[in-house]
């Protein structure tokens, strides 16, 4: 089998690789913790969902981006679930905290990017003119706001 990938460009991307997830550690390490009320956590959940269907239905079409959204998708809803479990009482908010936020910011981010940049497909049906963001995207966007995005 030949290769097309000089062992040196191997390295020097296992190098740049490995200094990204550091940097990406110590930025979920430094993440602020954000209280969210119970319904849009529910709220939150149900759009990370969301996301890693939409990044399951690329997973052949752009395999790398879709692994890399389902991961954090996956990543995302363990904390939210453990968060949410954390309360004492059914009254008490969730503190998304750790790296949560960051996973949960970062999934919706890119889906919101690839629904309205056209480069993934929307899945809702509505019209999507220029500038004006579809139901599904509004819905993305507010639950990414209310993560702290
Ligand atoms: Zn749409």
């Amino acid at each position: 089998m030949q290769t097309y990938i000089a062992p040196h460009t191997i390295s020097l991307l296992a190098k740049v690789l490995a200094e990204h997830a550091a940097t990406y550690r110590a930025a979920a390490d430094q993440a602020e913790p954000v209280t969210i009320a119970v319904p849009n956590a529910g709220h939150l959940l149900a759009a990370i969902g969301v996301a890693r269907k939409l990044a399951t239905e690329r997973t052949r079409t752009d395999p790398t981006d879709a692994a890399g959204i389902r991961t954090g998708a996956a990543d995302a809803v363990a904390g939210l679930g453990a968060q949410l479990a954390a309360r004492t009482s059914a009254d008490e908010p969730v503190i998304v905290s750790g790296p949560t936020p960051v996973f949960s910011r970062s999934v919706l981010t890119r889906v919101i990017d690839r629904l309205t940049t056209g480069s993934w497909t929307c899945p809702c049906r509505e019209p999507h003119p220029a500038g004006k963001p579809c139901t599904m995207v509004r819905g993305l966007t507010r639950d990414l706001n209310n993560v702290g995005g």
